[in-house]
């Protein structure tokens, strides 16, 4: 049993008092290595609760997450090895664009010149070739998401977790970017969960799509096999 396996997960906030949101509320789903699944609903549906609790952010109520058979629920974050990237604001101000996507890198140890190297490769791989030096405060929206990107790859996650990577960008750019983006998971083989509100969106990026209302998912299948809304 490959990948990604969830089951009968919940998750749970207690409010004060006796209020408590049931975010997600029993899911199953499956994500076999090297297949990119959208996660697509409404605002509130429970898409990103479900996404943390994936990552290890989040605390399960019920249920479990596993990798390749074997029981990650109570792994913290950082042991899963799974990548995380977010809507904005997660580059670090201070570091260059080198910086930033070397980071988690030269925190694992990998030497200098290897760091240059693989830095070279992802500055490459998402159109940022010579990008490098710059400051992170000198770049576009789009161009920091690319840095975003690049970064979760580094470390060559076996999971991709991305919460709406492009919703703060314009709509015509983003439409380019969720083109590019499914190519460079695409030719990188990796492994991602993406959470977006945009049908277009869901549909140019995956191979296949869940649907999630109220905290369930209503359905899980290729973008061409989904029922469509008149
Ligand atoms: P989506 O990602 O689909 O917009 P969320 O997972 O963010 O949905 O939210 C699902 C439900 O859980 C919503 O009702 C939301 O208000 C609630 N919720 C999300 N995060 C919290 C939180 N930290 N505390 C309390 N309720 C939350
Ligand atoms: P910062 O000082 O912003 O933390 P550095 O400039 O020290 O970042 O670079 C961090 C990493 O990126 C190092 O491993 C370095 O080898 C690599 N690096 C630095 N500049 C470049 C560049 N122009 N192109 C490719 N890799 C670079």
């Amino acid at each position: 049993e490959r990948g990604l396996a969830v089951r009968d997960l919940v998750v749970r906030y207690e409010g004060a008092g006796k209020t408590a949101t049931t975010a997600v509320a029993g899911v199953d789903l499956d994500v076999a290595v090297g297949e990119i699944l959208a996660l697509l609903g409404p605002s509130g549906s429970g898409k990103s609760s479900l996404l943390r609790a994936v990552a290890g952010l989040e605390p399960v109520a019920a249920g479990s997450v596993s990798w390749d058979g074997r029981d990650v629920t109570n792994v913290p974050v950082h042991r899963r090895g799974f990548g995380l990237m977010f809507q904005e604001g997660q580059l670090f101000p201070h570091r260059s664009v080198a910086g930033n996507i070397a980071y988690g890198l030269a925190m694992s140890g990998v030497p200098r010149a290897v760091r240059a190297r693989r830095v070279a490769e992802l500055l490459e791989l998402v159109g940022l070739e010579g990008y490098g030096p710059r400051a992170v405060s000198t770049l576009s929206g789009g161009q920091a998401q690319r840095v975003a990107l690049a970064r979760s790859l580094a470390p060559e996650p076996k999971l991709l977790l991305l919460d709406e990577p492009l919703s703060a960008l314009d709509r015509g750019l983003r439409d380019r970017l969720t083109a590019e983006l499914h190519d460079i998971l695409r030719r990188t083989g990796t492994t991602a969960l993406y959470v977006t509100h945009d049908h277009d969106e869901a549909f140019t990026v995956a191979d296949r799509v869940a649907v999630m209302i109220d905290g369930h998912l209503a359905q899980v299948d290729e973008p061409a096999r989904l029922w469509r809304v008149p």
